[in-house]
């Protein structure tokens, strides 16, 4: 048996997330969110009081770090970590920075890089990422690079945390938006790019049903 994989990448706060599980829904396919597996050892490092950038540090943390992901009745990915689950936890803005941090080592790309494709290897799926097409599923059945100007993300990310009770200011998530980016974009390992045979798909001008709608069409025209 065969199976369809759609590579979803594109910056934070893109709306790749929310599009990405509307899309699995639709298609009937696995939804893979990788950034909650990079954010849950971002979680695992902070736990253990080690600085994110210390490569041999965290890569030693890795061989006590089991990461098991699992769609449960609510529809939603559950992470859990070494038995716990952390969904929520993941969720904190100061984890989006150690993510981002760790997720620049090679030993954590590595540790990560067979467990993604596993995934792609036993379902249809829509991978949410930053380097899904480039790198994790470069054969990937359909590519689309999703963004938006910082300002659109920022005003998504910061509308999103404040209904989580979160009390930062819309310039603080601006800034920590272009941050991530930054890091991101020049790390040396699996930077955030488009794939050459990536579809563009910018939702600046577009709602949530808009680019849900746009989404779509890329979609149905590569695979029928
Ligand atoms: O998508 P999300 O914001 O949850 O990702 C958290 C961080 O994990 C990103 O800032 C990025 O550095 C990293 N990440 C990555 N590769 C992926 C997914 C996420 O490097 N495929």
């Amino acid at each position: 048996m065969s199976f369809v994989s759609i590579a979803l990448d594109g910056p934070s706060g893109a709306g790749k997330s929310t599009l990405a599980r509307r899309l699995a829904e639709t298609l009937g396919y696995l939804y893979v969110d990788t950034g909650a597996i990079y954010r849950t050892v971002g979680l695992w490092v902070r736990r253990q009081s080690c600085d994110p950038g210390e490569e041999a540090a965290v890569s030693a943390l890795l061989g006590r770090l089991e990461i098991r992901m699992q769609v449960e009745q609510d529809g939603v990915q559950h992470m859990y970590l070494n038995g716990e689950d952390v969904t929520g936890q993941i969720r904190e803005p100061e984890i989006s920075m150690y993510a981002s941090a760790v997720s620049a080592l090679p030993p954590v790309r590595a540790f990560l890089l067979e467990m993604q494709r596993q995934l792609a290897r036993t379902h249809s799926v829509v991978m949410d990422g930053r380097d899904i097409g480039t790198v994790v599923l470069p054969d990937a059945t359909v590519k689309i690079f999703l963004t938006a100007v910082p300002e659109v993300r920022a005003r998504r990310r910061w509308l999103e945390l404040r209904e989580r009770g979160n009390t930062d200011s819309y310039e603080q998530v601006l800034q920590d938006v272009i941050r991530r980016d930054e890091q991101d974009r020049n790390r040396a390992i699996a930077p955030l790019r488009q794939a050459e045979d990536a579809v563009l798909l910018d939702t600046s001008g577009l709602d949530l049903e808009e680019s849900s709608r746009a989404l779509l069409e890329i979609v149905k025209e590569k695979i029928g």
